[in-house]
């Protein structure tokens, strides 16, 4: 069986190193907000050209504190409209709604999977003031339109960057709008993972970064002075040691998802498959490789039994879950039509040539 996605084989290079820092942060003693994660802070905020790196509990989390934080400095306000698109991970939806703001779902392109900027406009209203980007499945939002229209509106930007690490072209020029952020995650299966739960935060903005250095550890910069009603969610220490060793390989297994993405895209051919659009300038770093077709289960259940295991991200669309009955009527017609078709094949650093050969192969024969 070729798995979706095989964890230990990831993560199995990294073994000996791996109990190396575990021997050296047990000896070192101090296992909370230590070296490992102001190392770590430094490092990625360097690798993102970002000037702070505030390093969390997870993915969620980091998207929670940022919409608290600029509630923290008067720049949203409890009752405030987020603009979010409609196709994504829930987790973006419910951090705006556990910062007690309200998301305001935009479709995607069918083409992209991403958020569609020309269908913006028509969702303002004058409680809009931010947007929630979300870099689905590894590849860029359309950057250049979203930053115009927050520039114009005097909008937040708020990156789900969780899919996304090292598509790092575009979150340059964006993050030097002071007016922004992005929020990472490195739960196990992300491009970059930990071997637990992890996130991060990176902004330019210094006050952003002072009350979120603060927000992360019960609003208190100095011990046992809090200037904030915050939270506990801290990158741990052994987590931060573990990111450490595998941030300096990421760039490399960033180019051999794309190098496998290239493969699948020149190399599939059936009229019953749309293959995911690559712009190449878009650095899109294939954290799924996600395909469409109309009879989804029949394709994955043809997989099964060819002994390749395929994955769904995601079934059930954010509008149309039980947690959010008041939306469940609403239509989104792009959305759906996503989540009806979508499937990812398998995609990592680790896939072998001739895996990617053989899926090719079983695909073209469908
Ligand atoms: C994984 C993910 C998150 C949440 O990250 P966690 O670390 O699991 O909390 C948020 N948004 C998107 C798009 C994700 O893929």
């Amino acid at each position: 069986m070729i798995p979706f996605l095989d964890l230990k084989k990831i993560n199995e290079p990294y073994e000996a190193d791996f109990q190396l820092k575990l021997k050296s942060v047990l000896n070192g003693g101090w296992y909370i907000l230590g070296k490992e994660v102001q190392l770590f802070e430094e490092s990625f905020a360097r690798y993102c050209n970002a000037n702070y790196c505030i390093g969390v509990g997870n993915g969620f989390d980091a998207l929670v504190l940022i919409f608290k934080g600029y509630i923290q400095l008067g720049k949203l306000e409890k009752g405030d409209e987020v603009i979010v698109p409609a196709n994504t991970y829930v987790a973006s939806i419910l951090a705006i709604l556990q910062a007690d703001l309200i998301p305001v779902l935009v479709e995607p392109k069918l083409e992209t999977y991403n958020l569609d900027p020309e269908l913006i406009a028509e969702k303002i209203t004058s409680k809009t003031k931010a947007i929630l980007v979300v870099h689905l499945y590894g590849q860029l939002a359309e950057m250049e339109m979203i930053n115009e229209i927050a520039e114009t509106n005097n909008f937040i930007i708020v990156e789900d960057s969780a899919q996304s690490h090292g598509a790092i072209s575009n979150l340059k020029s964006k993050i030097n709008n002071q007016q922004s952020s992005a929020a990472y995650s490195f739960y196990p299966g992300k491009n970059l993972g930990a071997l637990g739960d992890g996130g991060a935060i990176i902004t330019n903005d210094p006050k952003l970064a002072k009350v979120l250095y603060s927000l992360r550890n019960y609003g208190s910069n100095a011990k046992y002075y809090n200037d904030y009603i915050g939270f506990n969610s801290r990158l741990d220490e052994l987590q931060a040691a573990f990111l450490n060793l595998k941030l300096p390989n990421l760039d490399s297994d960033n180019n051999k998802r794309r190098a496998i993405a290239k493969r699948y895209l020149t190399e599939i051919k059936n009229d019953k498959i749309s293959l995911p659009y690559w712009n190449s300038s878009k650095n899109h770093v294939f954290h799924l490789f996600v395909i469409r077709t109309p009879n989804r289960a029949a394709l994955q259940e043809y997989l099964v039994q060819n002994n390749i295991q395929t994955m769904i991200h995601y079934p059930i669309p954010p509008h149309k879950q039980k947690a959010f009955s008041a939306w469940n009527s609403l239509s989104f017609p792009i959305t759906e039509k996503i989540h009806n078709e979508v499937l990812s094949l398998p995609m990592s650093p680790i896939l072998t040539e001739s895996e990617v050969g053989f899926i090719i192969e079983i695909l073209n024969e469908y």
